[in-house]
């Protein structure tokens, strides 16, 4: 190939350092799409004599015309001196190293420079990382980063864009590129593996070679993060809609298995084919803005494997389980994932009843009296949402859903229309 850069290319103009420097007129970068409280942020820091730029996935989704969830900034300045820049600021978490900029409708989060700490010497020794606060250059900042596409920067001073580990080029070719030796940055922080997959689903990237390569490799040390990271991980896919791709490289890329083998066994292969386009479902609905409970998303999660054990218990049983039983069967049943997962006990009891409830939707009751106190327990609408994902993809119980919905509207218009009811004394028994 030619030297010379192709006119998909961004034009380089300068280095710096061991930088690529893509100047204003190079990048699709356009100041209008910063909200303006964060450019006041960036043009204050800048003012003041400090290098001010915009960092991590802002810079990414901005050059992909994608619109950003939070915009992050990186400076020299040191977390007082931000400090004392911003009235409206807080300095935040163990060891200082973040300021809050806080405005009436955003906070915009400030960080120095970091670089990572030194890695311990010996062959074998432990890598995860427990503290991370050193501060760095914009370079070091720049690789202690997890993917080349996440360690850009917008630079105020010049509005040009910089790039220290070719994330540009792996943007270009749609590539999710550990930096560095991935390796090292996967057993440092396993959630890592999580999040590359998590990009590749949500952007349409392939993981390069070598990423994959590694995540292969060190996919059970997944079981060595935090878990309310890696809960954190599994939820942030199911809410954002990117949860089909992401879960089927998941299962792929070997990580669902050892995180929760329960599922994986319910769903590997084509074992329950039903649960790809129930992701699917659920991702469109998520996508066009409805907000579904994190409980009713882990529901889904687990939907195939739980009713797999419900129905293998009724045959065992050779009938339909009581009322009370059920609910003390899904409780055993999905406690130790929930605590695996170190889901909190709120959200694991509106787990429970929303399972509990659906499996008894599946058969209705006969009389309206029972079937009104279902309408008003409180995992009702729960349990509704799961069976409209279920029914819709499985095609099994539609006229279920239907009637179910039906009933739940009627109530509830009967509801907006009554009128309060007067107040009636009592006649007194003689
Ligand atoms: P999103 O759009 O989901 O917010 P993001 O890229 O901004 O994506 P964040 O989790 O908000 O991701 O993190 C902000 C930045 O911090 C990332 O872009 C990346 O540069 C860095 N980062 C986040 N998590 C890690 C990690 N585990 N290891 C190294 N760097 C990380
Ligand atoms: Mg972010």
């Amino acid at each position: 190939m030619s030297p010379e850069a192709t006119s998909e290319e961004p034009a380089v103009t300068t280095e710096v350092e061991s930088a690529v420097v893509v100047d204003r007129s190079s990048h699709s970068i356009s100041r209008r799409r910063i909200p303006e409280n964060v450019l006041k942020v960036l043009y204050r820091l800048h003012r003041s004599g400090y290098r001010a730029y915009l960092c991590g996935g802002s810079v990414r989704d901005l050059l992909m015309h994608r619109p950003p969830k939070d915009f992050d900034v990186a400076t020299d300045a040191h977390p007082m001196e931000i400090r004392r820049l911003f009235r409206n600021s807080r300095i935040i978490g163990r060891r200082f190293r973040l300021v809050h900029v806080i405005f009436q409708d955003m906070i915009v989060e400030v960080s120095t420079f970091r670089r990572e700490p030194e890695r311990p010497s010996e062959e074998n020794a432990e890598l995860l990382i427990t503290d991370d606060n050193t501060f760095g250059s914009p370079l070091q900042d720049a690789r202690r980063r997890d993917f080349t596409m996440n360690a850009l920067f917008y630079n105020i001073a010049d509005f040009s864009v910089i790039d220290y580990v070719g994330g540009l080029e792996d943007m270009a070719r749609k590539h999710v590129r550990v930096i560095g030796d991935p390796d090292i940055r996967f057993r440092e922080d396993p959630v890592r593996m999580m999040r590359a997959i998590e990009f590749a689903s949500r952007l349409g990237f392939q993981i390069e070679e070598g990423t994959y390569a590694a995540i292969l490799r060190h996919k059970n040390e997944i079981l060595k993060a935090s878990p309310p990271r890696v809960s954190e991980e599994i939820l942030e896919l199911l809410r954002r809609g990117w949860s089909r791709g992401a879960i089927r490289l998941m299962v792929d890329s070997g990580l669902l298995e050892p995180l929760l083998p329960e599922v994986y066994r319910a769903i590997a292969g084509d074992r329950a084919p039903y649960f790809w386009k129930m992701l699917e479902v659920l991702d469109r609905t998520v996508q066009a803005g409805r907000k579904i409970s994190d409980a009713v998303l882990f529901s889904v999660l687990v939907l195939p494997w739980v009713m797999e054990e419900l129905e293998q218990e009724e045959q065992r049983r050779h009938g339909r389980m009581r009322i009370g039983d059920v609910l003390v069967f899904i409780r055993d049943l999905i406690q130790p994932i929930c605590a695996r997962m170190a889901l909190p006990a709120g959200m694991r009891h509106q787990i429970e009843l929303a399972l509990e409830t659906l499996w008894r939707l599946l058969e209705p009751p006969a009389d309206r009296r029972s079937q009104f106190r279902f309408v008003y327990r409180e995992p009702f609408s729960d349990a509704l949402s799961l069976l409209e994902l279920y029914a819709l993809s499985s095609g099994k119980y539609i006229e279920v859903f239907r009637q179910w919905n039906a009933f739940a509207q009627r109530v509830k218009r009967a509801e907006g229309e009554a009128q309060p009811l007067p107040h009636r004394k009592r006649r007194r028994r003689r």
